[in-house]
């Protein structure tokens, strides 16, 4: 069976074979890759060149945004069957603490946590596999040409669902307060600056364009790069950061005199992400998605921060991964997020390749593709 990922001691994405997996539990069902997408951990893992390969392992499969299809299932499985489609989950919790024992590895307390395709443990890009029942969600067969997207979706409806939590705080800024976390207008949010277009990026905003709050997305490419426009599909606002510093970047958003509500870092861009945070509003939230690479020494006005953090009662807070239940609320929206923006999802995939040939996606540039899916069964 043909897998591609990293060796360990050897540069750049490998192509190898493997025995094709067993189901070892009746908790387990056989799964057939059909399409694997590739995100900015999937090239920071090539580009680094050190996978975080099992100890006693000599290789990783890579890619962990994954849709199937189930070919078997174990004698215990009771929601799947052999035909349905299929998206996995990435974590598998520490079976330790509290989250990880109540299907909530992302917010794992101690850590011992593994990821598939990431963090010890083999990925998607091959031509089976198998995992637990309750790592594979469901797709609707209406939805699976999109279901790809259901990972990085999940992770952004995730970064949503915290926002929607913390600002339960303000009760009164939601409409119909005993339905706030349903109702689109939630926490108040009227203005919205998300930091990077890249699909996390553009996701994000999705969601918050869902809601009526004015978006604005910067990047640092140009305004007729492919991502502004699909930042204008949104009904965004897209602004080139090239060359400015964080004032120029608020700057450039029309808060009219309000002040942003919500900022979402989606870009890993350190400096920036700190940068931003002296022009956060009165009672205003912060969410950081993206991982910065290495170390970054700045200067700051630590006090200012401090005062201003505390007088404002601003939240920062971090939020990475995602549970089933985030993917399930991905799939509550992806529909959605497509039709709404005219084929949003559909323009983001820039590149396709076959799994033979999927090395070719980490020979391309960042600025050159939004999204690369590898096709390793395609669809009829
Ligand atoms: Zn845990």
């Amino acid at each position: 069976m043909h897998a591609a990922g990293m060796i360990r001691g050897q540069q750049g994405l490998q192509h190898f074979d493997q025995p094709p997996p067993n189901m070892r539990q009746p908790e387990e069902v056989l799964i057939r890759v059909k399409e694997v997408g590739l995100d900015g951990t999937d090239h920071g893992i090539v580009s680094r060149g050190t996978p975080d390969i099992m100890e006693d392992a000599d290789r990783m499969v890579l890619g962990h945004e994954v849709v199937g299809v189930v070919q078997q299932v174990g004698a215990e499985v009771t929601s799947l069957s052999p035909g349905d489609a299929v998206a996995l989950t990435v974590r598998r919790g520490c079976g330790i603490c509290h989250p990880c024992l109540h299907n909530q590895s992302d917010m794992c307390m101690t850590g011992l946590f593994t990821e598939r395709g990431i963090h010890q443990l083999d990925g998607f890009l091959t031509e089976y596999v198998v995992d637990q029942e309750q790592y594979a969600v469901r797709i609707p067969p209406e939805l699976t040409r999109l279901a790809v997207f259901t990972e990085p979706l999940s992770i952004v409806e995730k970064a949503i669902d915290q926002i929607r939590i913390i600002q339960s705080r303000l009760p009164w800024t939601c409409p119909h307060p005993e339905h706030s976390f349903q109702s689109r207008e939630w926490g108040g949010c009227k203005t919205a600056l998300v930091v990077g277009a890249g699909p996390l990026g553009l996701l994000g905003a999705a969601l918050i364009r869902l809601s009526t709050a004015r978006t604005f997305v910067a990047d640092i490419l140009p305004d007729d790069s492919a991502r502004a426009r699909l930042v204008r599909k949104l009904g965004a606002h897209y602004i080139d950061a090239r060359g400015k510093a964080a004032e120029d970047i608020i700057a450039a958003c029309d808060t009219q005199a309000a002040g942003l509500n919500l900022i979402l870092e989606a870009s890993g861009a350190a400096e920036t992400a700190v940068r931003l945070i002296p022009h956060m509003s009165r009672s205003s939230i912060y969410v950081m998605t993206g991982i910065p690479r290495g170390e970054l020494a700045m200067q700051l006005d630590a006090g200012e921060l401090v005062r201003q953090v505390v007088r404002y009662n601003q939240v920062v807070v971090g939020s990475v991964n995602s549970n089933r239940t985030h993917f399930e609320k991905a799939l509550g929206d992806l529909g959605e997020v497509n039709s709404r923006f005219d084929g949003l999802l559909n323009d983001m995939i820039t590149h396709r390749f076959s799994l033979d040939d999927c090395h070719k996606a980490f020979e391309l540039t960042a600025s050159g593709r939004i999204k690369s899916i590898i096709e390793v069964d395609p669809w009829d």
